[in-house]
């Protein structure tokens, strides 16, 4: 998925912006350099386009640096690492020394630049949005995120200007695609090193990318991997360095281009809301999900600790319980030589199809049984035939009389009955209703 960054001066209204794109309720934001922001990337969605937002306002909160560097910095991460860029003005001041600075930068890339002049809401300032010609870009226009004036224009104009999405997830060149993600100090590095280090690998740049953003194709046993490059791999960041800032937005674009994501824990710091958040990202885009304890070298032998850590993480992410774990250690290589055939079959998994005489026997012999949702008036949902609309990943119809009527409890036994037909472990599987006509 794309990203679009949000660039600009302090104070031009950045952050209300963000707030306006990604559809929330303006926040308050005070007329402070800095203020402190609690989210800093969105995904959003507009005219059937998806892509990531990115704030980049919290550079300047989280920085100690004086403005002017901070802002260079803010400007030059957002065109390594974004495909769009929203340069954002004040219409108040109009055209300033230091949006003449930030426009030279930008002029310096290849990457497309949306003029954004801000609190244009009275006629008098449109003038403004004249001036705003003069830094040489082509598209600009007025706008005013208070009263939300021009913001449909704006985002028309960031879709018709996102690259095309690279190969369609799914395409399958024999390699598997693995993303190794996690909380810093989890250890991803330690393994990414490990992963490449014992066998010969193959550094090809991404198309489009920078020249520092790199994957790493590399045989695993028999099994060919390409391992996803993600922020903080085989370089290390400081905490106030704006490459820590878009290391969400990095690790979040290589989710999306595997097939299997690999989400590393620390085993002395387990299920974090940052951990859960990622695995549950993770289920959501569809990619084959992989659990993966590491640093499994600091706990104490303990025979059933393994069982005791299977339970507690089963316990707080029920819904991914089709997930496979594997407790290793990078450190001390333990446990790594189960990764390759784990990857292998995950992505077999996600690309399963089942058989139509396998659903139908579902229907027929195993739903006979069930107890069906009803509306509580006596009308009860009715299921006439199935059929697996896709994979990767494996996604079933199921077409009802209504579907209003097929709840929650009844998706998720119907999920486990679809796992038993088939292996489908580590593989997020979906379903849908729809009525027959
Ligand atoms: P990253 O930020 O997720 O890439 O984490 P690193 O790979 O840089 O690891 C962070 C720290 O944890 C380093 O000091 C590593 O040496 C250490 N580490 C990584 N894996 C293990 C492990 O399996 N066991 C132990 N004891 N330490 C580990």
């Amino acid at each position: 998925m794309s990203v679009v960054a949000i660039v600009g001066r302090p104070n031009v209204g950045k952050s209300s912006l963000f707030n306006r794109l990604i559809g929330r309720k303006l926040a308050i934001v005070e007329d402070i350099p800095g203020v402190t922001r609690d989210r800093l990337y969105a995904e959003t969605e507009w005219d059937g386009k998806r892509f990531y937002l990115v704030d980049t306002g919290g550079i300047e909160s989280a920085s100690p640096h004086p403005f002017q560097d901070v802002i260079a910095r803010q400007v030059q991460m957002a065109l390594k690492e974004c495909d769009v860029v929203i340069f954002l003005l004040d219409g108040k001041e109009g055209v300033t020394a230091g949006d003449e600075a930030i426009a030279e930068m930008l002029r310096r890339s290849s990457k497309p630049v949306i003029v954004a002049m801000n609190k244009i809401d009275n006629p008098k300032r449109e003038d403004n949005v004249l001036d705003a010609y003069s830094l040489g870009f082509h598209t600009v226009m007025g706008i005013s995120v208070e009263h939300g004036i021009g913001i449909g224009d704006l985002l028309d104009s960031v879709v018709s200007a996102l690259p095309d999405e690279g190969e369609p997830d799914g395409t399958d060149d024999g390699v598997i695609k693995l993303s190794v993600v996690g909380r810093p100090n989890v250890g991803k590095s330690s393994l990414f090193n490990r992963l490449i280090g014992q066998e010969r690998a193959v550094v090809s740049p991404i198309p489009g990318t920078t020249r520092d953003t790199v994957d790493v194709d590399v045989r695993l046993g028999d099994v060919d991997v390409r391992l996803m490059d993600t922020a903080g791999m085989r370089r290390k960041s400081r905490v106030d360095d704006p490459l820590e800032y878009y290391s969400v937005v990095r690790t979040l674009k290589a989710i999306d281009r595997s097939d299997v994501s690999l989400v590393l824990m620390d085993a002395t710091e387990l299920l974090t809301e940052q951990d859960k958040r990622l695995m549950l990202h993770v289920e959501e885009r569809g990619k084959g999900l992989i659990i993966g304890v590491n640093k499994w070298d600091l706990l104490p032998p303990r025979e059933d600790l393994g069982d005791v850590i299977r339970d507690q993480i089963r316990d707080q992410m029920p819904t991914l319980s089709y997930a496979p774990l594997i407790f290793l250690s990078a450190k001390t290589g333990r446990g790594v030589h189960r990764l390759p055939p784990l990857v292998s079959r995950v992505y077999e998994n996600r690309r399963r199809r089942l058989k139509t005489s396998d659903l139908n026997r579902l229907l027929r012999d195993t739903l006979e049984f069930e107890r069906m949702p009803g509306d509580g008036k006596g009308r009860y949902l009715k299921v006439y035939y199935a059929t697996q609309a896709d994979t990767v990943p494996p996604t079933f119809i199921f077409f009802v009389n209504d579907r209003d009527l097929a709840d929650r409890s009844f998706t998720r036994r119907l999920e486990k009955h679809i796992r038993a037909l088939g292996d489908f472990e580590g593989s997020p599987v979906r379903i849908w209703f729809r009525n027959r006509d």
